[in-house]
């Protein structure tokens, strides 16, 4: 028995048989070529071959994963037709006379390296989709199939990183889960793998890899990414029990779909949902989540190589809306900087970004960003019951001009006969220390306040929340941050505003008792966590103490 850890990125346990992927052989030897007309003809058919196999893969993930997440093998076809990308294999074919697959291979290397080397983690990534579609690309052009051999059955499925065509790829009805060596949580592998809720994990090292052969039984915990190789019995059956314990859970927690989120005293609380794009409304509506608390809208832009149109963001906005039929949806404004980078907005390398130039920062500092945004949203806003609200709010002044960019907005959408709902709700989010320090100056200017208790940590504690050898030094219920939740709960009712929680401590449940006596209206975590966190509510007894 031996043992090894990742990283969970889909919490959900696995026992079964290793397979270990096999790919195509796609060494390439460089060979001398007289015809480089017709080597860069083989270039193009191989191309259309790689594009009709990159849009079978995109209707495979529209269907499994969501046209959000699909998006990546429109980007790969995309990527495939980049003037860039062919001008380098057609020059290394025409000066250097030699084969095809070394030009596509020398490219892919160049391309991937340079991705590879800078400093965004986004951009890191993407070093893997140029060895993607190089690898198809040569696949296509050596007549190889692109498909993978396996052995049948279910399977345990480990590789050393899987593309994201290879994940998309995986027969969902056999494989039981998927353990890489390498590949980092941002990787679209990652993203993928939470989306089609496969229990998997990531970065188990190359000592995993030297260790495993078809057959071999393994332990896949997706929840702590914990890898047990050859289990003994004893371990093998406590993981079987917590399997079983799992499904049971999770048909209980069905159970409580349809039922209110109130405690054994009577309080209610509502319990909302944490969304990244419209694809997310699925969960959001499987959970029985009773509102959208967090619309993280900068995934729009993340996953967009411009910036969104109005137009775009308006249907975004309007989808979101009509799909939760009238129940309330708040959409934070763009919240880009600090760990979410993104190139158009040609934004300047900062020594603290967390510290910098992000969020409202940018909207207030870029108006014509903001304006878009607002028009995009006050549009939708007859689809539905929409709030807004203004990520990283450090003043009055912050939420005057904030305001004051909604009024002009609605004054020009009055002038052009647009019609927008009388009914949106503004709010802040609390996710300063001076936020909620001055949340008696705030609260007067809004319906409601949100805390963002991963940003209020940060701040508070003083601990960069993307550093991770700052974990002993976070502690997620510091009486510092539970005091300045408070006072803003407490300043928010005192002036008529409702307080929700949308980072990730409103998932946990030892502190929903809590969040209940300070008063908080409402709770927005992942939808996965809904019914959690109800029972937890459920359970509750606030009388008597
Ligand atoms: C937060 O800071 O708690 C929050 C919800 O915002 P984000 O995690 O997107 O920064
Ligand atoms: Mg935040």
């Amino acid at each position: 028995m031996k043992r090894f850890k990742g990283k969970g990125v889909y919490g959900a346990i696995a026992v079964g048989a290793v397979s270990v992927y096999k790919r195509q052989n796609t060494d390439v030897r460089r060979t001398h070529i007289e015809d480089t007309a017709a080597e860069i003809a083989r270039v193009e058919e191989a191309k259309a071959m790689a594009v009709e196999q990159l849009s079978e893969i995109y209707e495979k993930a529209l269907k499994e994963v969501g046209e959000t997440h699909a998006q990546i093998f429109e980007i790969h076809m995309m990527m495939l037709e980049d003037d860039d990308y062919n001008e380098s294999i057609r020059s290394i074919i025409e000066t250097q006379s030699v084969n095809a697959e070394y030009a596509v291979a020398v490219t892919s290397d160049n391309f991937s390296d340079m991705f590879a080397s800078m400093d965004d983690a986004y951009m890191q990534a993407r070093a893997a989709d140029v060895k993607d579609i190089s690898d198809r690309l040569i696949a296509c052009l050596s007549g190889d199939s692109g498909e993978t051999s396996d052995s049948g059955g279910s399977m345990i499925v480990c590789a050393d990183d899987l593309a994201p065509s290879e994940t998309v790829s995986l027969d969902k009805e056999r494989v039981l889960a998927f353990v890489t060596a390498f590949g980092s949580s941002n990787s679209h592998t990652a993203i993928l793998a939470r989306n089609m809720n496969i229990p998997a994990v990531i970065g188990a090292g190359e000592g995993f890899l030297d260790e495993i052969k078809d057959g071999m039984k393994l332990i896949v915990d997706g929840h702590t990414g914990e890898l047990i190789l050859d289990p003994d019995d004893d371990t093998e059956k406590a993981y079987l029990d917590k399997q079983q314990a799992d499904a049971r859970k999770k048909a209980l927690l069905q159970e409580l779909k349809g039922k209110p989120n109130v405690t054994k005293d009577g309080r209610q609380i509502k319990i909302f949902a944490n969304i990244g794009g419209v694809d997310g409304i699925g969960a959001v509506l499987a959970n029985d989540a009773g509102g959208i608390g967090l619309f993280r809208s900068e995934f729009l832009y993340l996953e967009s190589e411009d910036f969104p149109t109005e137009e775009q963001q308006f249907a975004a906005y309007k989808k979101v809306l009509e799909s939760m039929a009238g129940k309330k949806v708040i959409i934070r404004t763009l919240d880009i900087g600090a760990d979410k980078q993104i190139d158009y907005f040609g934004l300047e390398k900062e020594d603290n970004p967390a510290l910098g130039l992000r969020a409202i920062r940018i909207c207030l500092t870029r108006p014509e960003i903001f304006r878009t945004q607002l028009r995009a949203l006050y549009r939708a806003s007859v689809f539905g019951e929409l709030g807004i609200m203004f990520p990283m709010i450090t003043s009055v002044s912050e939420v005057q001009r904030c305001l004051d960019a909604c009024e002009e907005v609605k004054k020009e959408l009055t002038a052009e006969g647009i019609p927008f709902s009388k009914n949106v709700e503004l709010g802040i989010m609390i996710e300063t220390p001076a936020a909620a320090v001055i949340s008696d100056l705030l609260a007067p200017l809004v319906d409601f306040f949100s805390v963002g208790t991963n940003d209020l940590t940060q701040y508070t504690l003083a601990c960069d929340r993307q550093n991770a050898r700052l974990e002993s030094f976070v502690d997620t219920h510091h009486e510092a941050v539970l005091r300045l939740i408070e006072l803003s709960a407490k300043n928010a009712h005192a002036n008529g505003a409702w307080i929700g929680i949308c980072g990730e401590l409103a998932a946990d449940t030892s502190l929903t008792e809590t969040f209940l006596r300070m008063g908080i209206d409402e709770l927005s975590v992942s939808a996965p966590f809904v019914l959690p966190l109800r029972e937890a509510v459920r359970n509750t007894n606030l009388s008597g103490k």
